[in-house]
């Protein structure tokens, strides 16, 4: 008898006729002799409709009522999947996050999971239940409730999975894998078979939205072998897992791209020791997260510094930045959010030379200009006018080989 968690987000519990699926694929795997705990997130759009009363309420809302709130999505529809399964003659149980407990830090709205009590599930699935818990949701020391960030239900799932010691882990959504790029651009995208915790980690913060980013931190830290599949269909996802020989084979296996991107130069600043640290500190203590830094070489004395924020943070960013350019004596702040960023995300980069030359070939044969330029151990990620995104991807699916039949 194996134990499996499993995941369902909110497209597959956003409505009570998908909820009796759901329920339905519960019980068939529980009727194959499984125990299963189940992780449901809220019904999809309910958080963002909780998040906005709670704007209307108080801007910023209070943190800890946040929690209170936005926390409650989950509520409904572990109980409702619970019903769904009594009612399908499978006994079942929600329990809340304060119930299991499931305990985390004190930081609202991005609580991290500090441990998990298993006693009160193990009991229940004991007594022949399956156990539905809500994702997203814990408590910290002093019995307040925390939630874990957006998408957190992912993380919740794999966390689970660790502290159960579970056989897998099993994230179902409404698409049926990882995919090469995203098949709105590219008709040929596939899906990926396998792909490493590190290149999923990749893929993940340059854009696929797939995963929780957390979560796949988690899953690599106690190795949860991630299956991320469709509620829909039968057919099998794509494997997160620990590295093979397998995968470094494949050179490039996907293609990302993030539009919300916005570009920031600060012109003639002084070349001496401390302005990096002037400039990115402030910009780091308001958790702006700068991507992308490039610094010319200096002329005169002076320098160009450019940098890269979410667009989103784009206005808060100057807002830091104008005072100090202007204490430093920077000559200039010019900024430029019609930028997009495009990545090619792979293993084999390790182990292969000439990858960042052909992208850079491919896009100068479509007439692209390069703005910047970052790389890591498996990744090469270039800024670029945001209207050649989709061209951009296109052209670098094909020429990586990820266009054509079975790999
Ligand atoms: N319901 C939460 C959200 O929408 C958590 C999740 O779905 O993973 O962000
Ligand atoms: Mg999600």
């Amino acid at each position: 008898m194996a134990l499996v968690v499993q995941k369902y987000g909110g497209t597959s519990v956003g409505t009570t006729e998908k909820s009796r699926h759901v329920a339905s694929r519960v019980k068939k795997t529980r009727d194959a002799g499984n125990d299963v705990v189940v992780v449901v997130s809220a019904m999809a759009g309910e958080t963002n409709k909780l998040v906005d009363l709670c704007n209307q309420m108080m801007e910023p809302p209070d943190a800890r009522e946040y929690d209170v709130v936005v926390s409650t999505g989950e509520q409904v529809t572990i109980g409702l999947l619970s019903m769904a399964l009594k009612t399908m003659g499978q006994d079942a149980i929600s329990l809340m996050g304060f119930q299991i407990p499931i305990h985390t830090d004190n930081v609202y709205a991005k609580a991290r999971i500090s441990r998990i009590e298993n006693e009160r599930i193990f009991d229940n699935l004991k007594k022949g239940r399956v156990v539905v818990v809500p994702g997203f949701q814990g408590i910290d020391d002093t019995g307040n409730i925390t939630t874990l960030g957006r998408g957190g239900s992912d993380t919740s799932a794999v966390a689970l999975a660790a502290a159960l010691k579970a056989d897998s882990c099993e994230i179902y959504t409404d698409v049926e894998g990882i995919y090469t790029t995203d098949p709105n651009i590219v008709q040929e995208a596939r899906k990926i078979p396998r792909i490493s915790y590190d290149e999923m980690l990749e893929m993940a913060s340059l854009g696929a939205k797939v995963l929780q980013i957390r979560s796949v931190e988690f899953a690599k830290k106690y190795n949860v072998p991630l299956h991320v599949r469709s509620t829909f269909t039968e057919t099998e996802g794509t494997w997160v897992t620990k590295e093979d020989e397998d995968m470094e084979r494949v050179v490039v296996s996907g293609v990302t791209y993030d539009k919300n991107e916005a570009k920031v130069s600060i012109l003639g600043v002084p070349d001496k020791p401390g302005i990096a640290a002037k400039i990115f500190g402030p910009i780091a203590d308001s958790s702006i997260n700068v991507d992308m830094i490039i610094q010319n070489i200096s002329t005169d004395e002076h320098t160009d510094l450019t940098f890269t924020v979410p667009k989103t943070d784009l206005a808060q960013a100057l807002a830091i930045v104008g005072p100090i350019g202007k204490e430093i004596g920077a000559k200039n702040i010019v900024t430029d959010d019609s930028v997009a960023k495009v990545s090619i995300v792979g293993n084999g980069m390790r182990s292969h030379s000439g990858i960042a030359s052909t992208l850079f070939k491919a896009l100068a044969a479509e007439g692209i200009n390069i703005m910047m330029i970052s790389t890591s151990e498996i990744k090469v990620s270039v800024v670029i006018e945001s209207k050649y995104t989709e061209l951009a991807v296109r052209v670098l699916h094909k020429v990586f080989g990820l266009s054509e039949e079975a790999r």
